[in-house]
C-alpha cells in the first residue's frame, strides 16, 4: 500500500472513531423519533402480535408468564426484550400497581436467567424506558437486556 493511501485510510479511521464518539448512531436518532411519535395508550401493540405469533420474532426464552425475544434494532451485540404475556394495564412502569409486584419481580429474574443463557457473565445492562421523555416507543412494559460490549455512563 502506498504512503498516500495509508494516510487516507488512517485519516478516515480516525474520523470514524471521532464521529462514533460525538454523534448518536443513526438507529439511536430514529429510536428517539419513534418514541416522541408514539402515543401512550393501552391499545394492543406490536408486542401482542409477537406474543400471539402473528408476526415472527427471534424468541430466546418463553414460559407461561413472559416472553423474551431479540430486539429488531439491536443497540449492542446482545439486545433482548423481556415482556409480560398479559399486559394487565402495564403499558409502562409508571402504570405499575401493587398487584404487579409479582410479575415485575419475575421479569427481572427472567432477565438474569436470559443474561446467563446468553453468556453475559462479565455484566449487562437492564433498561426500562418510560413515557415520551424516557424514550418509550412501545406501550407494553418491556425490559431491555443489553450486553456484549462495554457500557458507558451516564446513559444518553
Ligand atoms: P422502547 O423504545 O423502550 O419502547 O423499546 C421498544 C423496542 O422495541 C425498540 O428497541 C424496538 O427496536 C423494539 N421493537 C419494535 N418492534 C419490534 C419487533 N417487531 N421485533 C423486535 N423488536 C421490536
Amino acid at each position: 500500500m502506498g504512503e498516500e493511501s495509508r494516510d487516507k485510510r488512517d485519516c478516515s479511521t480516525r474520523l470514524g472513531v471521532l464521529s462514533s464518539h460525538l454523534l448518536p448512531p443513526p438507529s439511536m436518532a430514529s429510536e428517539k423519533e419513534a418514541a416522541l411519535a408514539a402515543v401512550p395508550s393501552d391499545s394492543p401493540t406490536i408486542f401482542d402480535k409477537i406474543i400471539n405469533k402473528e408476526i415472527p420474532s427471534n424468541v430466546v426464552y418463553e414460559d407461561d408468564k413472559v416472553l423474551a425475544f431479540r430486539d429488531i434494532s439491536p443497540q449492542a451485540p446482545t439486545h433482548i426484550l423481556i415482556i409480560p404475556k398479559v399486559k394487565d394495564g402495564l403499558t409502562g412502569l409508571s402504570k405499575a400497581e401493587e398487584r404487579h409486584c409479582e410479575i415485575l419481580g419475575y421479569l427481572l429474574y427472567t432477565a438474569k436467567l436470559v443474561a446467563k443463557q446468553e453468556g453475559l457473565e462479565d455484566g449487562f445492562r437492564i433498561v426500562i424506558n418510560d413515557g415520551p421523555k424516557g424514550c418509550q416507543s412501545v406501550y407494553h412494559l418491556h425490559i431491555h437486556l443489553i450486553g456484549g460490549r462495554q457500557m458507558n455512563w451516564p446513559p444518553g
